[in-house]
């Protein structure tokens, strides 16, 4: 079990920001910005690479939902990042989908 289903499950904290029947979002106990929120589905997806048409819904809905969330810290406009890394060289290193919401600060590209 990876240690987002604990936090869906309730067995270990997590600062939570938001919360529906599909998805979860909380902030990044390691920040790389001002601003870094995590957002999940409940569903135990392991990755993009892993996601089939059956999660199309899902992972629609975790887009909305990171866009939701910036338009309530009110940094839509000035702009922020999306990310989600995969596998091993994509730096993923806990095996439940999420997407990364950093802002409130300059971003860099091309990234590390
Ligand atoms: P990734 O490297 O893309 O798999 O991202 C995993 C992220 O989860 C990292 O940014 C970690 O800092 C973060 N993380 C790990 N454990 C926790 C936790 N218990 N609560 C919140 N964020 C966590």
């Amino acid at each position: 079990m990876t240690i987002f289903q604990k936090i869906i499950d309730r067995e270990i904290p997590a600062n939570i920001v938001y919360e529906d029947d599909i998805a979860l979002a909380f902030h990044d106990v390691q920040p790389q910005a001002p601003f870094h929120v995590l957002v999940i589905p409940k569903k135990p997806i392991v990755n993009i690479a892993t996601a089939t048409q059956e999660d199309k819904t899902i992972l629609g809905h975790l887009m909305l939902v990171c866009a939701e969330i910036a338009k309530m810290e009110g940094i839509a406009e000035q702009g922020y990042r999306l990310v989600t890394n995969i596998n091993s060289w994509g730096g993923q290193s806990v095996y439940h989908l999420h997407i990364h919401l950093l802002g409130k600060r300059q971003m860099q590209w091309p990234p590390g």
